[in-house]
């Protein structure tokens, strides 16, 4: 059975398609740029990389093209073969725990919701849109990167602040990078040989968050009302002051979606070095001595260790703590920096194990207290099992 993954951005659309239940990836891309002008899009099949230019003024068009290619490279040879299109949607507050088959009504409350994820939600359903009119005999199911969080309890998803901003705003922690959490939660539970392993999974990419998991759920996590919460990220500045805004705004005449606008794109890893928000620029400055190249990645350490001290009291200990994500999966230098901070905790890395990039992995040492692990995530497939699922629970 073939199945489409989707992640569907308001310029964007990313794509991955499997053979089911196998697993097996039989092509994935990603059309960008759409309806901005100058858009192409790449395929990636048998492990080659092409790219194409070509105008799409909209995501429709691009689903189009996405279909034809299918079919050209012998993917698919009739629409039909295509059971099931799984869509990532950003929010699904506190309606949704778990994914869902897209009908009419789950259109209408995630357009509702689009007030807590004004970039996000609006555009998932653009690509809801473009899949059902171009591929209908397909059964579509949403999956929500909030869903995971909902086993939070009140007690770690509320602020503190007037209660009835909860009752009548919505106004609490959600959590994001749900589906990145959930695979990192399963795939600890089959290494661990248990399903109720204590596990702090730090998803550290772009954007960054740490989740503590038990019994494959998630207790708690460092994003919350929105993505710019907890960590500091490339270019978010994840938790400050809520104070700073308005005097920010007083001191530079700034309105307050520019400020806003600079704690999501101009703060984190960019915004304290000058330099970049890319890790791999960062430890570049780093090794040259540069200042405040250095004084962002300290910042950046800090804060990621900060949490995992924290969930690992809330947890009562650990089994397991993952790195995962572009900077999780890839930076040996920063694993190793965080690890170096745990030691109280009796957190030991294994140093030549540490040398690994993208691949699964133990890190830490025999001795180690707590074992430390490098898993790259797969939020793709996770949204393509809740999708077979559905279809096989329909077949029956
Ligand atoms: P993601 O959002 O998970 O795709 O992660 C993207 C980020 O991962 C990039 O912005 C980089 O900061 C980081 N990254 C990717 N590759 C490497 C690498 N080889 N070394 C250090 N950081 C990396």
């Amino acid at each position: 059975m073939k199945i489409l993954s989707v992640n569907a951005g308001s310029s964007s659309l990313k794509f991955t398609a499997y053979e089911m239940p196998e697993e097996k990836v039989l092509i994935s891309g990603a059309f960008e740029r759409i309806g901005i002008g100058e858009s192409f899009y790449t395929i990636k099949i048998n492990g080659e990389k092409i790219k194409k230019e070509k105008e799409f003024a909209s995501h429709k068009e691009a689903v189009a093209t996405l279909i034809d290619e299918l079919l050209e490279n012998g993917v698919i040879s009739s629409l039909e073969e295509i059971e099931g299109v799984g869509h990532r949607l950003v929010h699904g507050g506190e309606k949704y725990a778990e994914s869902v088959v897209i009908d009419e009504d789950v259109v209408q409350t995630v357009s509702e919701l689009s007030e807590l994820a004004p970039l996000h939600n609006p555009a998932n359903l653009i690509g809801v849109e473009a899949f059902k009119s171009e591929i209908p005999s397909a059964l579509e199911v949403g999956c929500f990167d909030t869903a995971f969080h909902q086993t939070m309890r009140k007690k770690e998803f509320l602020y503190p602040v007037p209660y009835e901003w909860y009752e009548k705003y919505g106004v609490r922690k959600y959590g994001f990078h749900g589906m990145s959490h959930a695979y990192i939660a399963g795939r600890m539970a089959e290494i661990l040989g248990k399903e109720d392993a204590r596990v702090i999974s730090c998803h550290i990419g772009n954007g960054a968050s740490l989740c503590a998991i038990k019994d494959g759920k998630s207790v708690d996590t460092s994003m919350g009302f929105t993505p710019n919460a907890g960590l500091m990220m490339g270019t978010r500045s994840g938790d400050i002051d809520a104070t700073l805004i308005p005097f920010i705004m007083g001191k530079t005449g700034k309105s307050l979606d520019e400020v806003i606008n600079d704690l999501n794109k101009k703060s984190g890893y960019l915004g304290v070095s000058g330099i970049s928000s890319d890790s791999r620029d960062i430890e570049e400055a780093v090794e040259k001595g540069n200042e405040r190249a250095i004084l962002s990645q300290e910042m950046y350490v800090e804060r990621i260790v900060n949490y995992i001290a924290e969930y690992y009291l809330e947890l009562g200990g650990a089994d397991a703590i993952v790195f995962t994500a572009g900077v999780g999966e890839n930076s040996a230098s920063t694993r190793a920096q965080i690890i170096q901070c745990l030691e109280p905790l009796g957190i030991k890395l294994d140093e030549e194990k540490n040398q690994t990039r993208g691949k699964e992995a133990l890190i830490s040492t025999e001795d180690s207290k707590v074992q430390v692990y490098v898993i790259p995530t797969d939020e793709e497939v996770m949204i393509a099992r809740d999708t077979y699922r559905f279809i096989q629970e329909r077949t029956i």
